[in-house]
């Protein structure tokens, strides 16, 4: 049985409590919001924290709501309770899509939007016990020197796996951070106290699966904003896994597409994860499809010119556990059905 290891635990009841608790401890602080990534991470020593600064007890970071034009989702809001909101399902269906399809029904209720928004990446050589990645010499990403998926690579290209992180792409969210001065903030002009930053979804990420995003750790996610999309807005996710009741995505994929009152594609976005430690964006999706009417013969052949082009740019590569060729096969199988799944 694999033990936790021995942390102090902050059960703060407010955003500015949290933020002083994590400043207050030092680096080795994590959040933790529903647990079920971070504590099997803790578990593997993946990750060392002395300190945990649980978010359960702040009930201003629950809950959906409209803010004028914005749909706004508090990080600690359950992926089940996502999934089931009529207000996701409206304003972004592919998000609502994608929160009902992560891990297993247990997972959705103790796992939170926030939570998954900032998951670590996966792969198959570090998803391991302590043991188990010892014998193997470790790796770039943690305690060792190089990279198994790529060798001689010099950047970890741990994958990228949260499902929502897709269709949080597609329509655009802005995800809001708050965090304490720190004393060299303050010495360059900003003030002090709680600072509030916030991140296009698609400027959150880097190319380097070691730690893939642009915030850091002291930095707390607070909310999750969705703008108000137009009145044709669709919206699919489509999810590849070998067991369909629980595990990781081996690919995601999530499409959006507007429609005008004439049935016009007016904006398209495509977006694939878990090929790489950030998100891809199919940046021929609009080429191809703006313009097209579904059902014509125009749309089916710029469809199909689109899956084939997306092939070169969303590779898979052995990073996760599963065949990579299929997975790779797989990639214009499932754009094909999230556009479909649009129309
Ligand atoms: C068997 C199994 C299957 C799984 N399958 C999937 C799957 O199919 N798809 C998928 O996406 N995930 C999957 N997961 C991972 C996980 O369950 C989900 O991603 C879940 O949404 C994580 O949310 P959490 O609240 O439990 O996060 P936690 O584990 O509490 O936290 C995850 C990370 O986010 C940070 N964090 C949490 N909240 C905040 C915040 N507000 N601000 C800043 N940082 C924060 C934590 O510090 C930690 O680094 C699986 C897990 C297991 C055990
Ligand atoms: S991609 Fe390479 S460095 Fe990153 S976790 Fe996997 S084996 Fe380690």
């Amino acid at each position: 049985m694999l033990r936790l290891p021995t942390f102090e635990l902050h059960k703060p009841t407010t955003v500015a409590a949290a933020l002083e608790a994590a400043a207050a401890s030092g680096p080795a602080t994590r959040f933790v919001a529903g647990g079920t990534d971070l504590l099997p991470n803790l578990k593997h020593e993946m990750i060392e924290a002395d300190h945990l600064v649980s978010l359960a007890g702040i009930e201003s970071l629950r809950g959906i709501r409209l803010d004028g034009d914005d749909l706004v989702i508090g990080p600690m809001t359950s992926l089940t309770d996502v999934a089931s909101s009529e207000l996701v399902q409206e304003r972004a269906p592919a998000l609502a899509q994608a929160a009902g399809v992560v891990a297993g029904p247990q997972h959705r209720n103790q796992g939170t939007l926030g939570g998954n928004v900032m998951l670590d990446t996966r792969c198959q050589w570090i998803n391991q016990s302590y043991f188990w990645r010892s014998a193997l010499g470790f790796c770039l990403k943690k305690d060792g020197t190089e990279c198994h998926v790529i060798e001689g690579g010099k950047r970890c290209v741990a994958a990228v796996s949260n499902d929502s992180i897709a269709p949080l792409y597609t329509v655009g969210a802005k995800l809001v951070f708050q965090s304490l001065a720190t004393p060299e903030m303050i010495a360059a002009g900003a003030p002090e106290g709680v600072q509030t930053r916030p991140v296009p979804v698609d400027a959150l990420f880097k190319a380097d699966g070691a730690y893939n995003k642009k915030v850091g750790l002291q930095e707390l996610l607070t909310e999750i904003r969705i703008p108000a999309l137009p009145a044709g807005h669709r919206g699919s996710y489509q999810k590849l896994r070998l067991r369909g009741s629980i595990d990781f995505p081996q690919l995601g994929i999530a499409a959006r597409l507007d429609l005008d009152e004439a049935g016009v594609i007016v904006h398209a976005d495509v977006v694939a994860i878990v090929v790489a430690a950030r998100p891809v964006r199919v940046k021929k999706a609009p080429d191809q499809l703006v313009g097209q009417t579904p059902g014509t013969p125009g749309f089916e052949a710029a469809l199909a010119e689109l899956c084939d082009l997306a092939t070169r740019s969303v590779k898979a590569l052995p990073n996760i556990p599963g065949d990579t060729e299929w997975r790779q096969r797989m990639v214009p199988v499932l754009i094909e059905d999230a556009i479909r799944a649009c129309v």
